[in-house]
């Protein structure tokens, strides 16, 4: 990016009532068949329209195609079974009822390349598209067959390979793996997991992306949070060996979160999409607030490696509220760009 202080989301955006129930997590979809189809296309449309109106720099398809950020990638692939389902505990926070995977696992044919093509089509403007990465989705999972976290990983960093190679080739700038698993399994993380990130994005020649947060405004994750003290540390566990790899950009969260700002030290020399947007309340920061999350970033993060974002996915704020944070997101951007350049 020439610009300075390039804007981006860092994931999922609101959908509108018609396609889905809003507000709500794993909503499922009022239309279907083929009404589904261009409904999808429709609401990705506008999704991108109030990125551009908001004065968004970096696009995304909102992720108005996908049901979840996770489910909806391993939905496509074979080797999980939908139907049977076990009880595990999610990235050791909360009980969930997850698919099994009973056999070698393996994507036959694209998932999201037709909806990343309908994009590209529709604008010149950078677009970034999101991938599960390989141990947050290991842990949305019962293990059946492998009997190894490291060896599904794997597996599914190949798979992840294969699509983010066609998604590069379909035109999309930055390609973003979420991985909040990366703010829990630290010695995991360490062993095998960006090892396993990394090989999702062997050989690919557009920018790579890894989000690491804590997570959508939803219960299980505001209660988690209460539990973490007044300094949340998870970060310095796995930045060291981060700055090591060769990911491009590393997506944070950064504003009203108790993370010491201090860590991004850590990581000096990467990208930083800094979460200067909470997404976990529907207070509208102002664009005052956000300048200063990024003033306090710019201590350090290089000013032409500072990419402003959210903190999260927007999916379960009213469509409203997710507007009115893009723009103030975009305002205070354009305080501290003004600041750069004088
Ligand atoms: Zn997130």
């Amino acid at each position: 990016m020439k610009k300075l202080l390039p804007t981006s989301t860092s994931g999922s955006l609101p959908k509108p009532s018609w396609l889905a129930q809003p507000e709500t997590l794993w909503s499922p979809w009022k239309l279907e068949g083929d009404e589904l189809v261009h409904g999808k296309q429709d609401a990705l449309r506008l999704s991108l329209q109030e990125q551009q109106h908001a004065g968004i720099d970096i696009v995304s398809d909102g992720e108005q195609s996908r049901q979840h950020f996770v489910t909806t990638f391993i939905e496509h692939l074979d080797g999980v079974d939908f139907e049977k389902r076990q009880t595990v505990k999610i990235r050791d926070r909360y009980d969930a009822s997850v698919p099994t995977v009973v056999g070698p696992v393996s994507r036959q044919k694209p998932v999201f390349v037709e909806d990343a093509k309908f994009l590209r089509e529709q604008t010149d403007q950078p677009i970034k598209w999101a991938l599960p990465g390989p141990m947050t989705m290991i842990d949305t999972l019962f293990d059946d067959h492998y009997k190894s976290r490291e060896k599904l990983a794997w597996e599914f960093a190949k798979i992840l390979n294969q699509e983010a190679k066609e998604l590069e080739a379909a035109g999309v700038d930055i390609i973003q793996f979420d991985e909040p698993a990366f703010n829990v399994f630290f010695d995991e993380v360490n062993d095998w997991g960006i090892a396993a990130l990394e090989r999702a994005i062997e050989g690919l020649k557009c920018e790579t992306a890894v989000h690491i947060c804590y997570g959508y405004g939803i219960k299980a994750n505001t209660d988690w949070k209460k539990t973490l003290g007044s300094e949340w540390r998870q970060y310095e566990e796995v930045f060291p060996k981060l700055q090591q790899s060769n990911i491009d950009i590393i997506s944070l969260e950064c504003h009203n979160s108790r993370v010491p700002i201090e860590l991004l030290e850590l990581i000096r020399g990467k990208k930083v999409m800094v979460g200067a947007i909470d997404v976990a309340t529907d207070e509208i920061e102002t664009p005052e607030e956000v300048a200063d999350t990024l003033r306090q970033a710019l201590q350090f993060v290089d000013a032409d490696k500072l990419y402003p974002c959210t903190n999260c996915g927007m999916a379960p704020l009213s469509r409203d509220v997710s507007n009115a944070k893009l723009k103030a997101l975009r305002a205070g951007a354009d305080i501290v760009r003004k600041e750069l350049t004088v």
